[in-house]
Order: C-alpha cells, then sequence, then structure tokens
C-alpha cells in the first residue's frame, strides 16, 4: 500500500489532526475519509471531494491537507468553524442512482457522527449533490434541509478573489482601479469564470487559459479578452496572474518564469512548498495567501449557516477580505517574512485567542 504519500497508516501516523474517519462504500468501491483537523474555534466544517484518485491513499492525503487549510482559511476569517474535510474517493466518476446511493450513505455516516462533521459542495461535488445529501442529513453547511441559501460558493470565492485583487494593487500604491490591468486567469470553472466576468466588467484585459481550451474560447469571445495557451501561462506577460485551477502551479519551475506583479487566485495551495513563497518574494511579487483570498465561498456559506441569506449582506461581508488582505500586507511591510508568514502568524493569534467571546 506505499505510494509517494505513505500508505494509509504512516499518513494517519503523521497527522496531528484530531482524527480520521475512514469507510470504504462496497456497493460504489469508493474510499470515504473525513479528515477532522482541529476544534478550537468551533466544529469542523469543510467540503466534499468527489474524484478518482490513483490510490485511495492519495485521496486520504488530500483529505488530511485540505483539512487543515480549512482550519487556516476558518480562523484566518475569524469564522466560528473548525479544520475539516470530506473526501469520496470514488473508481470512476458516478453518475444516476450510484452517485445518488453513495451520497446517501455518506449523509448516513455524517448522521452517524452526531453533527461532529459539516460538509458542503467542493470539487467534483455540485449543488445538486449537496440538495440529495440534505435528504438525509442536516449537517450540509450553507442550506439546511428545505431553506433556501446560496447554492454555489465559486461567484462567493470569485467575488473574494476580486477584492483582493483590489487589495493588492492598494498595496502596490496603484489605486483600485482594474481598467489598465491584464488579469490572466488559469481555470475557466466555477471560480475562474465568474471572476473573468467580474474583471471584465471592472475594465481589465481578461487573459484565458484552461486545459478545456474550447472553454476559455468561448468566454473569451464573449468577454472580448484572449487565450493563453496552456504550455505558455507561465510565460504571458500580466499584472495579476490568477491561478484558479489546480494546486502547486507555484513552484521553482515555474516561478522564475513568471511577468506578472501579483499572485491572487483561487487555487487551494498554490505553493508546492513554503519556499515557494520566499522565491515570489524574492522577484518582487506580491503573492496573496490562496486561503485568505480564496475564502469567499466558505464565509458565503458560513454566514448562510448562522441564518444570514441576503445575497447583499453576503457579498458586502465576503468583499471584507480585501481588508484583512491588506491587513496581512501591511503586517508582512512592518515585519517582514512576507504575506504568507503573516497570514499564518494572523491565524496563530486569532487560534491562540480561541472562540470569540459571545
Ligand atoms: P472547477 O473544477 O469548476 O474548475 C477548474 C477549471 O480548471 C476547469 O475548467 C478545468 O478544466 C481547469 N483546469 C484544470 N487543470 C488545469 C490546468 N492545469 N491548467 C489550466 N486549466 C486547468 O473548479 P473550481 O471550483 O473553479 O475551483 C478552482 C480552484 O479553486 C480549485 O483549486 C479549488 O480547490 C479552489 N477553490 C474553489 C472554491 C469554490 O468556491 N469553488 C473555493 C476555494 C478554493
Amino acid at each position: 500500500m506505499e505510494n509517494r504519500h505513505g500508505g494509509i497508516l504512516d499518513l494517519v501516523q503523521r497527522w496531528d489532526g484530531l482524527g480520521v474517519v475512514v469507510r470504504y462504500d462496497a456497493a460504489t468501491r469508493t474510499w470515504i475519509f473525513v479528515a477532522l483537523h482541529d476544534d478550537t474555534l468551533g466544529r469542523p466544517v469543510g467540503g466534499c471531494r468527489m474524484k478518482v484518485y490513483p490510490r485511495p491513499e492519495d485521496g486520504l492525503w488530500d483529505a488530511l491537507r485540505l483539512a487543515e487549510g480549512m482550519t487556516h482559511k476558518w480562523a484566518a476569517i475569524d469564522f466560528p468553524y473548525g479544520g475539516g474535510k470530506a473526501v469520496l474517493a470514488v473508481p470512476h466518476p458516478l453518475e444516476g442512482k450510484e452517485r445518488v446511493g453513495l451520497l446517501h450513505r455518506f449523509g448516513h455516516l455524517l448522521n452517524g457522527l452526531g453533527g461532529a462533521f459539516g460538509t458542503g459542495e467542493d470539487l467534483g461535488t455540485t449543488p445538486e449533490d449537496m440538495r440529495e445529501l440534505a435528504t438525509v442529513t442536516e449537517h450540509v453547511v450553507g442550506r439546511p434541509r428545505g431553506a433556501a441559501g446560496p447554492t454555489d460558493p465559486g461567484p462567493f470565492t470569485a467575488l473574494g478573489v476580486l477584492s483582493g485583487i483590489r487589495a493588492a494593487l492598494r498595496h502596490r500604491g496603484y489605486g483600485e482601479d482594474l481598467a489598465e490591468c491584464r488579469v490572466l486567469i488559469q481555470g475557466v470553472g466555477d471560480v475562474g469564470d465568474p471572476l473573468a466576468r467580474l474583471c471584465a466588467r471592472a475594465g481589465a484585459a481578461v487573459l484565458l487559459s484552461d486545459l478545456d481550451q474550447a472553454k476559455a474560447v468561448t468566454l473569451a469571445v464573449e468577454l472580448g479578452g484572449s487565450v493563453v495557451p496552456e504550455e505558455s501561462v507561465y510565460d504571458e506577460e500580466c499584472d495579476i496572474y490568477a491561478p484558479c485551477a489546480v494546486g502547486a502551479t507555484l513552484n521553482a519551475e515555474t516561478i522564475p518564469r513568471l511577468r506578472c506583479d501579483i499572485v491572487a487566485g483561487s487555487a487551494n495551495n498554490q505553493l508546492e512548498s513554503d519556499e515557494d513563497a520566499d522565491r515570489l518574494g524574492d522577484r518582487g511579487i506580491l503573492y496573496a495567501p490562496d486561503f485568505i483570498v480564496n475564502a469567499g465561498g466558505a464565509m458565503a456559506f458560513g454566514l448562510a449557516y448562522q441564518g444570514e441569506r441576503r445575497q447583499e449582506a453576503l457579498e458586502q461581508r465576503v468583499a471584507g477580505i480585501g481588508d484583512a488582505l491588506e491587513q496581512i500586507f501591511a503586517e508582512a511591510t512592518e515585519a517582514g517574512g512576507g504575506p504568507l508568514a503573516a497570514a499564518r502568524r494572523r491565524v496563530q493569534r486569532i487560534l491562540a485567542r480561541g472562540p470569540r467571546p459571545a
């Protein structure tokens, strides 16, 4: 059972989280992992990812690191939740009855956990999946059974990224007008698509890249933007590079090639390693830490779960991500160490304080 991440027991042994729930769903040959990382600020809450992994261990590894990321995300925005993540490591894409059956059994597992974990949409799961899940469990965050509320986190995440881009521009002393900016968006999916629309509406020139080039072309035509081939995305001149596809696109190989001033995008775990934050700093590129700038969707769903479902109010709170980032940039300038270190210090301060007094 060994692979590049080690076996399942090794992974759990090395992890400092609260615990992991593992179940094998024989009917669909799916491994279900629920990783509970930290409950200092509240019960663990995180998305439910459905994906085909080369091996079950890769799914567990993803769940563990994403659960830890959720601890940071909730703490960074000072929300009363802990870090957790669910991964449904399916053997092949599931549809129809098979998919519904898996979701129902996952829902029963959540019921068995008695509220120890709340979940929502993530990569590979859809608002429809969450509606299905909500028919068997009340532990779906953002949309309590039968209630109205946000159904898709992507546009909220995009709005948060836009406010992060504006904060980065302000910090650079450019004001926050996007009219003169070239924004390169890698991945035009649930987040990248609405982000491209927001940037174009704000007057930016949008450069779009996607593995699915037809998708990028269609959107570029609609928005009057241009398409960047996947292989030249790191070499393209732009003001802002917004990674909105997969993780680890910022690394020792790509960072020297970047021709941008700011990196601000939604992808989780954008940096392959912590040293990549220094590599960006050494090149004079301002980095908006991913777990802050991409918190908009989590924020909107967390607020909805607390009862706030007015679109305008949700958008207003999400736009506050820019203010949080500005503070982080300012602290990084003052104390040194770069924005990632400043963001981590903020997280540690909030975790050390504990839940916000009522
Ligand atoms: P998505 O699956 O809807 O879209 C991803 C897009 O990226 C797809 O169009 C895909 O074809 C493209 N893509 C994949 N690999 C690529 C590559 N190497 N180069 C170019 N394009 C590539 O996903 P999403 O929901 O838009 O999320 C995007 C990223 O943001 C993910 O890393 C996700 O974890 C993160 N994120 C999303 C949210 C959210 O609200 N959806 C919130 C926080 C973080």
